[in-house]
């Protein structure tokens, strides 16, 4: 690998150097022999070499920088050949990954570039048919938006859409040392668990325009949030579900905002 190119900044390039914490992501995956797994901008293959040991019986990797993805596809470089499979490498942008079409269960895993991390989650949790478990290494300050609970400063319509989908566990945190070349903030890796599909949103698109709307100026009260819904009608609907006018939107749980999402769409 001595001829490879500079880390490009533009794709988020943080490379892992420390295997005993790239095996610790790559365990929170519980890859069994069976499973596919998908991997995000694998690199030089910091956690693709661990998820090769695993020997799921399909590997897809997408990445979007030529040099790397060409790596991957070249078992001369990588000694891919000797291991229990040779891994799919597809170049190009995960943002534009068609995720519906990953027919079967599947297991996603990534070091995600801090540039594009939101929105990956956001669609790998409600866009992927089958998924069964998900650990992405994120920025702290994402990690913390992803778990967080209803009433602080990082709940947001990130945390209300991934909550709406998946359970969301914490897992660890990494500084910078751990990469090359080191980024200026701390990271942290989360598992994810997709909930039955009966605790899922019923209309995803109405939880998500109810979300952009709520969020967008999230120190307002629902009541002038909701407002353009027809007052009295919107007012009910609170009611109905308990909750105030009053309150804003930061307070509400993912399940309230499910069953509110639901209930404006008959309204309109
Ligand atoms: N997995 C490696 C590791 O842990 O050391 C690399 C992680 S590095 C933070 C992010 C990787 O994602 C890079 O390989 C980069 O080229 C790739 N990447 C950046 N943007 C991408 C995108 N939109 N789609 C796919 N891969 C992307």
């Amino acid at each position: 690998m001595s001829d490879a190119p500079r880390a490009k900044k533009s794709l988020g390039q943080h490379f892992l150097k420390d295997a005993r914490i790239a095996r610790r992501i790559v365990d929170l995956l519980i890859i069994d022999p069976g499973d596919r797994v998908l991997e995000i901008g694998p690199g030089p293959g910091a956690l693709t070499a661990h998820i090769m040991a695993a020997a799921p019986s399909r590997l897809l990797l997408v990445e979007k920088d030529d040099y790397w993805a060409a790596y991957h596809a070249d078992a001369r470089l990588t000694g891919a050949a000797d291991c229990a499979g040779r891994p799919e490498v597809r170049t190009g942008d995960a943002l534009d990954f068609p995720w519906e079409s990953l027919s079967g269960p599947w297991k996603i895993i990534s070091n995600l570039p801090y540039n594009v991390g939101s929105p990956l989650v956001w669609d790998i949790v409600s866009r992927v048919p089958e998924l069964t478990r998900a650990v992405f290494m994120v920025q702290k300050e994402v990690a913390e938006r992803l778990c967080a609970s209803p009433g602080g400063r990082e709940y947001g319509a990130l945390s209300v859409w991934v909550q709406s989908h998946a359970r969301v566990e914490w897992g660890f945190e990494v500084g910078p040392g751990a990469f090359a070349p080191p980024p200026k903030v701390d990271s942290a890796v989360v598992a994810l668990t997709p909930l039955p599909s009966a605790a899922r949103p019923e209309d995803p698109e109405a939880l998500a325009g109810l979300l952009r709307r709520c969020f967008q100026h999230r120190r307002k009260q629902l009541q002038s949030l909701l407002r353009k819904t027809g007052t009295r009608d919107a007012t009910a609907a609170l009611d109905a579900l308990g909750i105030s006018p009053e309150a804003r939107p930061e307070t509400l749980s993912p399940e309230l905002f499910q069953k509110l999402a639901l209930a404006l769409r008959r309204l309109c």
